[in-house]
């Protein structure tokens, strides 16, 4: 498996590494079997949240046993110091350590800096000279906050959306993190699920050597594509050229990367599967989609308010009622196609 320098951290961390969120779907025993195949085949680089709830004990249930072994990442949602202290010492116990490799300040709507009254970046940095951490990132969603976040020197890490649908200026993104050498962590290598073809994007994330790409994975069998690409990895192609510039057309524009930042919503509607159904049902296979169940939350769009809380929430300035109805009236004109 090979390794990178992660950045001013200076952690050398596999170039295949874990995004933890999808642990949270699976059982203690098929997240331990997932994260023990991960660490088997080479990787040594876990993210995970307090946002997202088991994901943390799981991840300690499972690779406790090597702590010293991985590095982990988790992140904190709190605006304040002392919000930061709970959760902190909420992740060290759920992980079962004594302390966390890079601990990231979780999308937070500004830059947090040192001495502002909510104590944010203060508290961080008493855990550093605690132990209680060891080096601190951020993750962001706005192109242009997190290039002042980069920019500001705060920060050893940034973790932000990138695959083989990013922009020139999103890859400006990358670039200035080598510069400012701040470690370049890629959520979302498969936008959100929407990328069905592993390989072009795989490729497409080597070529940037300062990016190490967290791929969320569910099951063994997307872990076993990973490092059969690690063996040797594939380098971009006319074919895969052609893949990316399909699925660039495809998803330009205003998409719903699925990244739940909108919610709650005050209506119940799930609005991250509701807002990419239309997608969904044109890119996966749709056979597990349309049942009963998955028709009463697609029905709960006719609740919608329109408060606009998702839309003032939402990072890529997207209004997600609009892309609700359009999702809903799709829905219903492929249930009509498909159902007997
Ligand atoms: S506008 Fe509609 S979808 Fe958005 S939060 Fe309000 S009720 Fe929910
Ligand atoms: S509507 Fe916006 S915030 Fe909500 S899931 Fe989609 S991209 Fe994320």
């Amino acid at each position: 498996m090979e390794k990178t320098r992660l950045g001013k951290t200076n952690l050398m961390v596999s170039r295949t590494s874990v995004g933890c969120i999808p642990i949270q779907r699976r059982s203690d025993a098929e997240s331990t079997a997932l994260l023990r195949a991960a660490y088997d085949g080479g990787v040594n680089f876990y993210d995970t949240a307090r946002a997202y709830t088991s994901s943390e004990r799981k991840l300690g249930l499972a690779l406790g046993g090597v702590r010293a072994k991985i590095v982990i990442a988790s992140k904190t949602m709190a605006k304040t110091g002392e919000g930061l202290e709970k959760d902190l010492e909420e992740s060290l116990s759920e992980l079962g350590t004594e302390y966390i490799d890079l601990y990231q300040l979780h999308n937070p709507a500004e830059t947090p800096y040192p001495g502002e009254a909510n104590g944010l970046y203060d508290a961080a940095l008493a855990a550093k000279a605690k132990g209680k951490i060891r080096h601190i990132g951020i993750t962001s969603h706005r192109l242009s906050l997190a290039k002042e976040m980069v920019e500001s020197g705060l920060y050893e890490t940034m973790q932000f959306p990138m695959s083989c649908l990013a922009s020139e200026d999103e890859i400006g993104l990358v670039k200035l993190c080598a510069r400012r050498d701040v470690g370049f962590i890629a959520m979302k290598g498969l936008a959100g699920g929407l990328i069905t073809n592993a390989k072009p994007t795989f490729a497409f994330l080597r070529q940037l050597e300062n990016v190490v790409p967290i791929w969320g994975l569910e099951h063994i069998w997307q872990l076993e594509e990973f490092l059969r690409y690690e063996e040797a990895p594939p380098a971009l192609d006319d074919d895969m050229r052609a893949a990316i510039e399909k699925d660039r057309a495809e998803l330009s524009g205003n998409y719903c990367r699925g990244c739940g930042y909108c919610l709650p919503c005050p209506a119940g509607i799930n609005i991250p599967m509701a807002a990419r159904m239309r997608l969904l049902l044109t890119r996966m296979d749709w056979r597990g989609m349309i049942g009963e169940q998955d028709q009463t939350a697609m029905r709960k769009i006719n609740d919608c308010t329109r408060c606009l809380d998702c839309a003032k929430r939402c990072p890529y300035n997207l209004e997600p009622p609009a892309l609700l109805n359009e999702s809903l009236a799709y829905f219903e004109e492929f249930l009509l196609e498909h159902k007997a």
